[in-house]
């Protein structure tokens, strides 16, 4: 059966003179590197890339970067009526949007409802009300939780982004975010572990030994902690972790922090470790059939989980199943 494919028209707005102060974030960085895009130019970055999308494939526009609905509202007005053109005609499916929780009012969602915006993703980090003051994000649990209400309420896909090991932050209390975003009923998710980037308070508190990163164990297994909730209430999830990007590296805008180009394959093939220790395989040769899109996690990043497995007696071959979805697994043994 082929699936459908999807793609994602990025459109990165900055939100300028920001006046929050999240410690993870670097705003004068922000602010010096990009401009803010005129809605002719959202036409024209629009236009070429439907130019190179092939037929038939589910298309939206993103609007990502900063807070979306606290840019002035007339410019927000803006952009969204030229998006909406294309969702109008045809031409793409939805339109996504990202946010702080704090900036979602029903008015605000009157606007967004009017000029056709599908999926609203919200920044909300941490449910912790200490770990969100202490990292500066200037609002507590309950906006989260409020806006995550208001949107329910209408036709949105809701995200709820979250971040793992903020200032204050355990792994009990990413537990229970994880857990909350579950209850608050979000349809998707990003998991992203804190980096400290130049330029940040995070950096300062980092220099004065006042916070320091999740090692890149920590980071694995946390990260495989919270993808199991989301994984067993069906939370899509979008992300998990930060690519290196050409700025995003060690001796460049990166200080510090668990970043890794197969940072998901990692955690997945970890994940798929701890399905081999539950499941009570029999020694000796055996076939083990896993979804396709599982196949390489669950043989393991360079091959961990298979090598493992064979250091223990089992000699396993892995096979892709099409019959098969997400950790479902058949064993056969010859
Ligand atoms: S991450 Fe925080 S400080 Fe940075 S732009 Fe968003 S709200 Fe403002």
């Amino acid at each position: 059966m082929s699936r459908k494919k999807h793609c994602n028209i990025p459109i990165f707005i900055p939100e300028l003179a920001c006046s929050h102060q999240c410690v993870f974030c670097n705003q004068e960085k922000i602010s010096n590197t990009f401009s803010v895009p005129t809605p002719n130019e959202i036409g024209q970055i629009i236009d070429r890339y439907l130019a190179t999308i092939s037929e038939g494939t589910e298309i939206n526009i993103a609007f990502f970067g900063g807070s979306f609905t606290g840019i002035p509202r007339e410019e927000m007005i803006h952009y969204l009526k030229v998006a909406h053109t294309y969702v109008k005609t045809g031409k793409v499916q939805g339109i996504r949007i990202s946010t702080r929780p704090d900036y979602i009012t029903n008015p605000i969602l009157d606007i967004l409802e009017q000029y056709g915006v599908t999926a609203i993703e919200l920044g909300a980090q941490s449910t912790n009300d200490k770990v969100l003051v202490k990292s500066g994000r200037g609002h507590r649990f309950d906006a989260i939780e409020n806006a995550a209400k208001l949107i329910r309420k209408r036709n949105f896909e809701l995200g709820l982004q979250m971040m793992l090991g903020l200032p204050y932050d355990t792994l009990e209390l990413s537990l229970q975010t994880a857990r909350d975003i579950v209850r608050l009923k979000a349809d998707t998710t990003r998991i992203y572990p804190t980096v400290v980037v130049k330029g940040t308070v995070l950096e300062k508190m980092y220099e004065k030994g006042e916070y320091q990163t999740l090692s890149m164990e920590d980071a694995l297994s946390w990260s495989k902690e919270v993808l199991k909730i989301f994984n067993e209430a069906g939370v899509k999830v979008l992300r998990v972790g930060l690519h290196p990007s050409e700025e995003l590296e060690l001796g460049k805008s990166l200080v510090a922090g668990p970043i890794h180009p197969s940072f998901k394959e990692m955690v997945l093939s970890e994940l798929w470790g701890d399905v081999f220790k539950d499941k009570q395989l029999h020694k000796g040769k055996s076939i083990i059939h896993v979804a396709k899109n599982q196949l390489n996690y669950a043989i393991g990043y360079k091959g961990k989980n298979r090598n493992a497995l064979l250091t223990k007696g089992f000699d396993i071959k892995f096979v892709a199943d099409e019959n098969l979805k997400d950790f479902e697994l058949d064993v056969c043994y010859n």
